[in-house]
């Protein structure tokens, strides 16, 4: 009989011993998760940290390149993006309706003009179509003496050829704000001498944003509404 005690008491305190152990484990548990329950509203409400491309990486891995580039936009979406500059009409005192759409003339042989002459007397103030920056003062054969300007965006490219001069001072690099003053009319290059006028061109660069190239963009239906 003793013994059948003795087995029983230590069965019941190992019971006892077992079952303390399991209320603190399962008290330890309850309280991890508690303390997340109560901790999730208020970590989301903290601002997302933003993700960046080394943020997964070991320390000291260099950046890892984004894996989709993005995509240039259709050309389509490039010229709405220009209708919403509002360009200027960047000869001083021509209004839209003096504006004529000479941008499929046919120029040198199988050339298109790609760009609208702005007919005005010679002198005549030629102004910034655009906020931006003079990328490149440039003089050629045939469009005389020209300026290259770049949107602020560096999208676009603003040319203005046949200048008879620039205004003082103006520099490459320089930037330059819509209706600034960049120069005067005038027949340099293959410009009739006796119908002075502004060559007007708009393109849009490319990736490598180099100034003498670019697909064309009509000028007139941005600068005629
Ligand atoms: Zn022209």
């Amino acid at each position: 009989m003793r013994r059948i005690d003795r087995r029983h008491r230590e069965r019941l305190r190992s019971r006892v011993v077992n079952f303390g152990f399991t209320f603190a484990l399962g008290a330890l548990v309850a309280t991890l998760l508690t303390d997340r329950v109560q901790r999730l509203p208020s970590q989301a409400a903290e601002p997302l940290p933003i993700a960046t491309t080394g943020a997964i990486e070991s320390p000291g891995a260099p950046p890892r390149a984004p894996a989709i580039e993005a995509a240039p936009p259709s050309m389509a979406e490039a010229i709405g993006a220009l209708a919403r500059r509002h360009l200027l009409i960047p000869v001083e005192g021509v209004t839209a309706n003096r504006l004529t759409d000479t941008f499929n003339d046919s120029r040198a042989v199988g050339r298109r003009h790609d760009a609208i002459d702005i007919m005005a007397p010679r002198g005549t103030e030629v102004r910034a179509a655009d906020d931006g920056t003079i990328a490149k003062l440039f003089t050629s054969n045939a469009g005389g003496l020209t300026i290259y300007q770049f949107d602020p965006t560096q999208t676009f490219s603003y040319y203005y050829a046949h200048l008879d001069r620039y205004v003082s001072g103006l520099a490459e690099h320089q930037p330059v704000t819509r209706g600034q003053l960049l120069g005067y009319v005038g027949s340099t290059g293959n410009a009739s001498e006796t119908a002075p006028h502004l060559h007007f061109a708009i393109a849009r660069l490319g990736t490598d944003r180099a100034w003498w190239k670019g697909d064309s963009i009509n000028p007139y239906p941005l600068l005629a509404k």
